[in-house]
Protein backbone atom coordinates (compact mmCIF):
# COMPACT_ATOMS: atom_id res chain seq x y z
CA UNK A 1 0.00 0.00 0.00
CA UNK A 2 1.39 3.49 -0.61
CA UNK A 3 1.61 6.48 1.74
CA UNK A 4 -0.97 8.45 -0.16
CA UNK A 5 -3.47 5.37 0.03
CA UNK A 6 -2.62 5.73 3.98
CA UNK A 7 -3.29 9.40 3.94
CA UNK A 8 -7.05 8.75 2.27
CA UNK A 9 -7.50 6.62 4.75
CA UNK A 10 -6.99 8.87 7.74
CA UNK A 11 -8.87 11.59 5.99
CA UNK A 12 -11.65 9.58 5.31
CA UNK A 13 -11.30 8.21 8.99
CA UNK A 14 -11.14 11.87 10.69
CA UNK A 15 -13.91 13.18 8.47
CA UNK A 16 -15.82 9.91 9.33
CA UNK A 17 -15.02 10.69 13.41
CA UNK A 18 -16.20 14.16 12.81
CA UNK A 19 -19.58 13.32 11.71
CA UNK A 20 -19.87 11.06 14.24
CA UNK A 21 -19.32 14.05 16.54
CA UNK A 22 -21.88 16.34 14.73
CA UNK A 23 -24.29 13.35 14.98
CA UNK A 24 -24.23 13.17 18.74
CA UNK A 25 -25.45 16.56 19.26
CA UNK A 26 -28.83 16.80 20.07
CA UNK A 27 -31.19 20.00 20.84
CA UNK A 28 -33.34 20.46 23.39
CA UNK A 29 -35.84 21.77 20.70
CA UNK A 30 -35.52 22.78 17.01
CA UNK A 31 -32.68 25.01 17.36
CA UNK A 32 -29.90 23.00 15.40
CA UNK A 33 -29.13 24.89 12.20
CA UNK A 34 -27.06 22.72 9.18
CA UNK A 35 -26.55 24.97 6.35
CA UNK A 36 -24.60 23.54 3.06
CA UNK A 37 -22.98 25.94 0.71
CA UNK A 38 -21.92 23.61 -2.58
CA UNK A 39 -19.18 24.88 -4.43
CA UNK A 40 -19.90 28.30 -6.74
CA UNK A 41 -22.96 29.34 -4.78
CA UNK A 42 -22.89 33.02 -4.64
CA UNK A 43 -21.83 34.29 -0.69
CA UNK A 44 -24.29 37.53 -0.80
CA UNK A 45 -26.94 34.80 -2.21
CA UNK A 46 -26.11 33.24 0.80
CA UNK A 47 -26.09 36.38 3.70
CA UNK A 48 -29.73 37.34 2.12
CA UNK A 49 -31.20 33.71 2.64
CA UNK A 50 -29.55 33.80 6.47
CA UNK A 51 -30.96 37.41 7.05
CA UNK A 52 -34.23 36.19 6.13
CA UNK A 53 -34.66 33.49 8.06
CA UNK A 54 -32.89 35.70 10.84
CA UNK A 55 -36.05 37.74 10.20
CA UNK A 56 -38.66 35.17 9.98
CA UNK A 57 -37.32 33.41 13.69
CA UNK A 58 -38.10 36.36 15.80
CA UNK A 59 -41.54 34.67 15.03
CA UNK A 60 -40.88 31.94 17.02
CA UNK A 61 -42.95 30.81 20.48
CA UNK A 62 -40.30 29.38 22.53
CA UNK A 63 -38.35 32.27 24.04
CA UNK A 64 -35.30 29.85 24.66
CA UNK A 65 -35.80 28.28 21.12
CA UNK A 66 -35.97 31.73 19.60
CA UNK A 67 -33.30 33.04 21.57
CA UNK A 68 -31.26 29.91 20.30
CA UNK A 69 -32.30 30.28 16.63
CA UNK A 70 -31.33 33.44 16.50
CA UNK A 71 -27.98 33.35 18.29
CA UNK A 72 -27.27 30.03 15.74
CA UNK A 73 -28.37 32.46 12.28
CA UNK A 74 -26.27 35.23 13.82
CA UNK A 75 -23.23 32.79 14.29
CA UNK A 76 -23.26 31.60 11.33
CA UNK A 77 -23.53 34.86 9.39
CA UNK A 78 -20.68 35.57 11.33
CA UNK A 79 -18.56 32.58 9.65
CA UNK A 80 -20.27 33.00 6.27
CA UNK A 81 -18.85 36.26 5.69
CA UNK A 82 -15.63 35.35 6.27
CA UNK A 83 -15.72 33.66 2.83
CA UNK A 84 -15.37 35.20 -0.26
CA UNK A 85 -16.19 32.38 -2.02
CA UNK A 86 -17.18 28.95 -0.88
CA UNK A 87 -14.04 26.27 -0.64
CA UNK A 88 -14.04 23.89 -4.14
CA UNK A 89 -15.76 21.02 -2.53
CA UNK A 90 -18.41 23.51 -0.80
CA UNK A 91 -18.66 24.14 3.05
CA UNK A 92 -21.35 22.80 5.64
CA UNK A 93 -21.89 24.79 9.01
CA UNK A 94 -23.47 23.15 12.15
CA UNK A 95 -24.51 25.32 14.64
CA UNK A 96 -26.60 25.48 17.35
CA UNK A 97 -27.10 24.80 20.96
CA UNK A 98 -26.26 21.51 22.25
CA UNK A 99 -28.67 20.14 25.40
CA UNK A 100 -26.20 18.53 27.92
CA UNK A 101 -27.47 17.90 31.24
CA UNK A 102 -30.83 18.60 32.70
CA UNK A 103 -31.93 21.73 31.44
CA UNK A 104 -28.62 23.64 30.63
CA UNK A 105 -27.50 23.90 27.03
CA UNK A 106 -24.14 25.06 25.33
CA UNK A 107 -23.29 26.53 21.96
CA UNK A 108 -21.18 24.34 19.27
CA UNK A 109 -20.16 25.10 15.93
CA UNK A 110 -18.61 22.58 13.78
CA UNK A 111 -17.34 23.37 9.92
CA UNK A 112 -16.69 20.88 7.54
CA UNK A 113 -15.19 20.72 4.03
CA UNK A 114 -16.03 17.44 2.52
CA UNK A 115 -13.73 15.49 0.51
CA UNK A 116 -16.02 15.35 -2.46
CA UNK A 117 -17.90 17.98 -3.68
CA UNK A 118 -21.19 18.95 -2.17
CA UNK A 119 -24.27 18.89 -4.71
CA UNK A 120 -26.53 19.99 -2.26
CA UNK A 121 -27.37 23.72 -0.98
CA UNK A 122 -29.54 23.50 1.95
CA UNK A 123 -30.43 25.17 4.95
CA UNK A 124 -32.22 23.07 7.80
CA UNK A 125 -33.29 23.60 11.21
CA UNK A 126 -33.94 20.83 13.28
CA UNK A 127 -33.40 19.16 16.78
CA UNK A 128 -30.47 16.98 15.30
CA UNK A 129 -27.92 18.46 12.80
CA UNK A 130 -28.70 17.49 8.88
CA UNK A 131 -26.04 15.16 8.16
CA UNK A 132 -27.08 12.83 5.44
CA UNK A 133 -25.38 14.62 2.15
CA UNK A 134 -21.63 13.96 4.17
CA UNK A 135 -22.66 10.67 5.30
CA UNK A 136 -23.17 9.52 1.42
CA UNK A 137 -19.35 10.57 0.92
CA UNK A 138 -18.29 7.81 3.84
CA UNK A 139 -19.73 4.60 3.63
CA UNK A 140 -18.07 3.40 0.06
CA UNK A 141 -16.12 6.20 -1.06
CA UNK A 142 -13.98 4.37 -2.82
CA UNK A 143 -13.34 4.97 -6.82
CA UNK A 144 -13.38 2.29 -9.78
CA UNK A 145 -13.60 2.81 -13.02
CA UNK A 146 -16.17 1.24 -15.03
CA UNK A 147 -16.00 0.64 -18.77
CA UNK A 148 -18.77 -1.32 -20.83
CA UNK A 149 -18.82 -2.37 -24.40
CA UNK A 150 -18.88 -4.43 -27.78
CA UNK A 151 -18.33 -3.94 -31.36
CA UNK A 152 -20.60 -0.91 -31.77
CA UNK A 153 -20.76 1.68 -28.69
CA UNK A 154 -18.56 1.35 -25.52
CA UNK A 155 -19.28 3.96 -22.07
CA UNK A 156 -16.35 4.70 -19.57
CA UNK A 157 -17.61 6.07 -16.29
CA UNK A 158 -16.61 6.26 -12.70
CA UNK A 159 -18.32 4.48 -9.38
CA UNK A 160 -17.87 6.75 -6.61
CA UNK A 161 -19.41 5.13 -3.47
CA UNK A 162 -22.74 4.03 -4.57
CA UNK A 163 -23.29 7.10 -7.33
CA UNK A 164 -22.38 6.09 -11.47
CA UNK A 165 -20.50 9.29 -13.11
CA UNK A 166 -21.10 8.24 -16.67
CA UNK A 167 -17.61 10.17 -18.54
CA UNK A 168 -17.82 9.21 -21.93
CA UNK A 169 -19.69 7.71 -24.42
CA UNK A 170 -18.67 6.30 -27.93
CA UNK A 171 -20.52 5.07 -31.11
CA UNK A 172 -17.84 2.65 -33.16
CA UNK A 173 -17.83 2.64 -37.11
CA UNK A 174 -17.46 -1.28 -37.26
CA UNK A 175 -20.24 -2.08 -40.35
CA UNK A 176 -22.63 -5.03 -39.14
CA UNK A 177 -21.63 -8.06 -40.01
CA UNK A 178 -25.39 -8.61 -41.78
CA UNK A 179 -24.56 -5.67 -44.42
CA UNK A 180 -21.99 -6.45 -46.60
CA UNK A 181 -23.25 -5.21 -49.66
CA UNK A 182 -21.75 -6.34 -52.78
CA UNK A 183 -18.16 -7.00 -51.52
CA UNK A 184 -16.41 -10.69 -50.97
CA UNK A 185 -17.22 -12.38 -47.22
CA UNK A 186 -13.70 -12.66 -47.22
CA UNK A 187 -12.59 -9.19 -48.12
CA UNK A 188 -15.62 -7.58 -45.50
CA UNK A 189 -14.18 -9.71 -42.75
CA UNK A 190 -11.05 -8.16 -42.82
CA UNK A 191 -12.49 -4.30 -42.81
CA UNK A 192 -14.42 -5.54 -40.17
CA UNK A 193 -11.35 -6.50 -38.08
CA UNK A 194 -9.61 -3.64 -39.14
CA UNK A 195 -12.57 -1.10 -38.25
CA UNK A 196 -13.24 -3.50 -34.70
CA UNK A 197 -9.41 -2.94 -33.55
CA UNK A 198 -9.18 0.58 -34.62
CA UNK A 199 -12.00 0.70 -32.34
CA UNK A 200 -10.82 -1.14 -29.39
CA UNK A 201 -7.42 1.27 -30.08
CA UNK A 202 -9.74 4.27 -29.05
CA UNK A 203 -10.96 2.75 -26.42
CA UNK A 204 -8.09 2.34 -24.46
CA UNK A 205 -7.38 5.31 -25.42
CA UNK A 206 -10.07 7.34 -23.85
CA UNK A 207 -10.00 4.89 -20.65
CA UNK A 208 -6.25 6.26 -20.14
CA UNK A 209 -6.95 9.56 -20.43
CA UNK A 210 -9.87 9.21 -17.87
CA UNK A 211 -8.35 6.51 -16.02
CA UNK A 212 -4.76 7.07 -15.51
CA UNK A 213 -4.69 10.37 -13.95
CA UNK A 214 -6.37 9.00 -10.83
CA UNK A 215 -4.75 5.95 -10.84
CA UNK A 216 -3.52 6.29 -7.27
CA UNK A 217 -6.90 6.31 -5.90
CA UNK A 218 -8.85 3.90 -8.70
CA UNK A 219 -9.14 0.89 -6.61
CA UNK A 220 -9.85 -1.38 -9.64
CA UNK A 221 -11.75 -1.75 -13.22
CA UNK A 222 -15.06 -3.28 -13.82
CA UNK A 223 -15.18 -4.06 -17.40
CA UNK A 224 -18.70 -5.80 -19.28
CA UNK A 225 -20.42 -5.61 -22.13
CA UNK A 226 -22.92 -8.23 -23.47
CA UNK A 227 -20.68 -10.82 -25.56
CA UNK A 228 -17.03 -11.94 -26.00
CA UNK A 229 -15.99 -8.61 -27.20
CA UNK A 230 -15.20 -7.55 -23.33
CA UNK A 231 -12.56 -10.69 -23.23
CA UNK A 232 -11.23 -10.02 -26.40
CA UNK A 233 -10.19 -7.12 -25.34
CA UNK A 234 -9.07 -7.59 -22.21
CA UNK A 235 -7.08 -10.54 -23.62
CA UNK A 236 -5.42 -8.79 -26.58
CA UNK A 237 -4.23 -6.32 -23.83
CA UNK A 238 -5.66 -3.06 -25.77
CA UNK A 239 -5.49 -0.82 -22.14
CA UNK A 240 -2.42 0.67 -20.56
CA UNK A 241 -0.41 -1.91 -18.79
CA UNK A 242 -1.01 -0.12 -15.46
CA UNK A 243 -4.45 -0.30 -16.33
CA UNK A 244 -4.87 -3.68 -17.09
CA UNK A 245 -3.19 -5.27 -13.91
CA UNK A 246 -6.41 -3.01 -12.21
CA UNK A 247 -8.60 -5.03 -14.34
CA UNK A 248 -11.39 -6.88 -11.91
CA UNK A 249 -12.07 -10.70 -12.62
CA UNK A 250 -14.21 -11.79 -14.14
CA UNK A 251 -15.47 -9.57 -16.55
CA UNK A 252 -19.15 -8.86 -15.96
CA UNK A 253 -22.29 -9.82 -18.77
CA UNK A 254 -24.29 -6.58 -19.33
CA UNK A 255 -26.76 -6.47 -21.96
CA UNK A 256 -26.04 -2.62 -22.52
CA UNK A 257 -23.31 -0.37 -23.32
CA UNK A 258 -24.62 2.77 -22.58
CA UNK A 259 -25.24 4.53 -19.77
CA UNK A 260 -28.01 2.29 -18.75
CA UNK A 261 -25.63 -0.93 -18.86
CA UNK A 262 -22.49 1.38 -16.56
CA UNK A 263 -25.45 1.10 -14.07
CA UNK A 264 -25.63 -2.71 -14.91
CA UNK A 265 -22.40 -3.83 -14.36
CA UNK A 266 -22.19 -2.05 -11.13
CA UNK A 267 -25.22 -4.29 -9.98
CA UNK A 268 -23.13 -7.36 -11.15
CA UNK A 269 -20.30 -6.38 -9.65
CA UNK A 270 -21.82 -5.62 -6.03
CA UNK A 271 -21.36 -8.83 -4.28
CA UNK A 272 -17.57 -9.23 -6.22
CA UNK A 273 -16.48 -5.84 -4.79
CA UNK A 274 -17.60 -6.51 -1.35
CA UNK A 275 -15.63 -9.96 -1.36
CA UNK A 276 -12.61 -8.32 -2.66
CA UNK A 277 -12.33 -6.12 0.26
CA UNK A 278 -13.18 -8.41 2.48
CA UNK A 279 -11.08 -11.47 0.93
CA UNK A 280 -7.92 -8.35 1.88
CA UNK A 281 -8.99 -7.80 4.93
CA UNK A 282 -8.75 -11.90 5.65
CA UNK A 283 -5.57 -12.22 4.00
CA UNK A 284 -3.88 -9.30 6.62
CA UNK A 285 -5.64 -10.79 9.82
CA UNK A 286 -4.64 -14.36 8.78
CA UNK A 287 -0.22 -13.00 8.27
CA UNK A 288 -0.73 -11.32 11.37
CA UNK A 289 -2.06 -14.80 13.22
CA UNK A 290 0.83 -17.15 11.10
CA UNK A 291 3.50 -14.47 12.40
CA UNK A 292 2.24 -14.61 16.09
CA UNK A 293 2.53 -18.37 15.86
CA UNK A 294 5.83 -18.02 15.46
CA UNK A 295 6.56 -16.64 18.73
CA UNK A 296 9.28 -14.23 19.69
CA UNK A 297 10.35 -14.63 16.18
CA UNK A 298 7.34 -13.28 14.84
CA UNK A 299 6.94 -10.41 12.79
CA UNK A 300 3.23 -9.23 14.78
CA UNK A 301 2.68 -6.90 17.29
CA UNK A 302 -1.23 -6.81 19.10
CA UNK A 303 -2.98 -5.13 22.04
CA UNK A 304 -2.79 -1.46 22.81
CA UNK A 305 0.91 -1.80 25.03
CA UNK A 306 2.67 -3.68 21.99
CA UNK A 307 1.48 -2.01 19.08
CA UNK A 308 2.31 1.50 21.34
CA UNK A 309 5.93 0.13 21.22
CA UNK A 310 6.54 -0.93 18.07
CA UNK A 311 5.52 2.36 16.81
CA UNK A 312 8.15 4.12 19.18
CA UNK A 313 10.67 1.62 17.45
CA UNK A 314 9.48 3.05 14.31
CA UNK A 315 9.14 -1.35 13.21
CA UNK A 316 5.63 -1.24 12.02
CA UNK A 317 5.14 -2.39 8.20
CA UNK A 318 1.47 -2.44 8.49
CA UNK A 319 -0.70 -1.03 11.48
CA UNK A 320 -4.02 -3.27 11.13
CA UNK A 321 -7.24 -1.02 13.23
CA UNK A 322 -10.33 -1.92 13.72
CA UNK A 323 -13.36 0.33 12.30
CA UNK A 324 -15.14 -0.24 15.40
CA UNK A 325 -12.49 1.14 17.66
CA UNK A 326 -13.63 4.22 18.66
CA UNK A 327 -11.25 5.69 21.88
CA UNK A 328 -9.22 8.76 22.58
CA UNK A 329 -6.04 9.72 24.53
CA UNK A 330 -7.09 12.10 27.01
CA UNK A 331 -5.40 14.30 29.36
CA UNK A 332 -6.65 15.35 32.99
CA UNK A 333 -5.65 18.17 35.31
CA UNK A 334 -6.06 17.89 39.22
CA UNK A 335 -6.99 21.57 40.19
CA UNK A 336 -5.88 20.61 43.51
CA UNK A 337 -2.56 18.44 43.51
CA UNK A 338 -1.75 19.97 39.84
CA UNK A 339 -0.74 16.74 38.72
CA UNK A 340 -1.46 15.67 35.04
CA UNK A 341 -2.67 11.95 33.85
CA UNK A 342 -3.36 10.64 30.38
CA UNK A 343 -6.29 7.85 29.77
CA UNK A 344 -6.97 6.12 26.34
CA UNK A 345 -10.85 6.11 26.72
CA UNK A 346 -14.18 5.44 24.95
CA UNK A 347 -16.27 8.31 24.28
CA UNK A 348 -18.32 7.70 27.20
CA UNK A 349 -16.16 7.27 30.13
CA UNK A 350 -14.67 10.54 29.74
CA UNK A 351 -17.11 11.92 31.45
CA UNK A 352 -16.81 9.56 34.41
CA UNK A 353 -13.34 9.99 34.73
CA UNK A 354 -14.24 13.84 35.27
CA UNK A 355 -16.59 13.44 38.24
CA UNK A 356 -14.84 10.64 39.58
CA UNK A 357 -12.15 11.40 41.81
CA UNK A 358 -8.05 12.08 41.08
CA UNK A 359 -6.20 9.11 41.57
CA UNK A 360 -3.33 11.15 43.15
CA UNK A 361 -4.82 13.02 45.84
CA UNK A 362 -8.39 11.67 45.84
CA UNK A 363 -10.31 15.13 45.37
CA UNK A 364 -12.73 15.35 42.61
CA UNK A 365 -11.45 18.20 40.84
CA UNK A 366 -10.38 17.27 37.47
CA UNK A 367 -10.80 18.84 34.26
CA UNK A 368 -9.83 17.99 30.92
CA UNK A 369 -6.71 19.46 29.52
CA UNK A 370 -6.70 18.11 25.66
CA UNK A 371 -7.99 15.16 24.14
CA UNK A 372 -6.78 13.44 20.46
CA UNK A 373 -8.67 10.62 18.99
CA UNK A 374 -6.56 7.42 19.33
CA UNK A 375 -7.26 6.05 16.31
CA UNK A 376 -6.06 9.61 14.22
CA UNK A 377 -2.64 9.70 17.07
CA UNK A 378 -1.73 5.86 15.52
CA UNK A 379 -2.16 7.05 11.76
CA UNK A 380 0.02 10.14 12.46
CA UNK A 381 2.63 8.27 14.34
CA UNK A 382 2.10 5.35 12.11
CA UNK A 383 2.70 7.69 8.68
CA UNK A 384 6.03 9.12 10.09
CA UNK A 385 7.35 6.18 10.08
CA UNK A 386 5.97 5.54 6.35
CA UNK A 387 3.97 2.57 8.10
CA UNK A 388 0.96 1.60 6.36
CA UNK A 389 -2.54 1.80 7.51
CA UNK A 390 -5.43 -0.36 7.25
CA UNK A 391 -9.03 -0.07 8.80
CA UNK A 392 -10.54 -3.34 8.87
CA UNK A 393 -14.05 -4.06 9.86
CA UNK A 394 -15.62 -6.34 11.56
CA UNK A 395 -17.97 -8.38 8.64
CA UNK A 396 -15.52 -10.92 7.94
CA UNK A 397 -14.70 -13.80 11.31
CA UNK A 398 -10.97 -12.32 11.14
CA UNK A 399 -12.30 -9.01 11.33
CA UNK A 400 -13.88 -9.84 14.55
CA UNK A 401 -11.12 -11.51 15.79
CA UNK A 402 -8.93 -8.33 15.57
CA UNK A 403 -11.78 -6.24 17.39
CA UNK A 404 -12.58 -8.91 20.14
CA UNK A 405 -9.01 -10.99 21.27
CA UNK A 406 -6.64 -8.36 19.98
CA UNK A 407 -8.35 -4.93 21.21
CA UNK A 408 -8.79 -3.90 17.86
CA UNK A 409 -5.33 -2.86 17.09
CA UNK A 410 -2.08 -5.26 15.84
CA UNK A 411 0.43 -4.90 13.57
CA UNK A 412 2.56 -6.09 11.24
CA UNK A 413 6.53 -5.68 12.00
CA UNK A 414 9.61 -5.19 9.54
CA UNK A 415 11.69 -6.93 12.34
CA UNK A 416 10.47 -8.59 15.78
CA UNK A 417 9.67 -6.57 18.24
CA UNK A 418 12.29 -6.57 21.26
CA UNK A 419 11.22 -8.71 24.43
CA UNK A 420 9.60 -7.12 27.04
CA UNK A 421 11.70 -6.31 29.75
CA UNK A 422 9.99 -7.43 33.07
CA UNK A 423 10.58 -5.45 35.88
CA UNK A 424 13.04 -7.01 39.02
CA UNK A 425 10.09 -9.52 40.62
CA UNK A 426 7.77 -10.19 38.44
CA UNK A 427 7.12 -13.80 37.36
ZN1 LIG B 1 -5.24 15.51 42.64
Amino acid sequence: MSASTSDLQLARYSFQRKLDEIAAVKGRATELVSLYVSPGRQVSDVMSYLRNEYAQSSNIKSRTTRKNVMWAIESLMGRVRQYKEPPPNGVAFFVGSKAVGADKSEPVTFIVEPPEPLNTYLYRCDSTFFLDPLLAMVHEPDVWGLIVMDRAEVTIGLLRGKRVEPLRNRQSLVPSKHGRGGQSAHRFERLIEHAAHEFFVKVAEMAGELFLPRKETLKGILLGGPGATKEYFYKEGYLHHELQQKVVQPLFDTGYTDEYGLRELVEKATLTLHGLEITEEKRLVQRLLAEIRKGDAGLAAYGHADVERALELGSVDTLLVSEGLRRKRVTFRCSSCQKEFTRTLADDEVEKVLEGPCPNCGQSSLSEVSSEDYIEGLFRRAAASSASIRLVSTESEEGEMLAKGFQGIAALLRYPLPARVAPAGAA
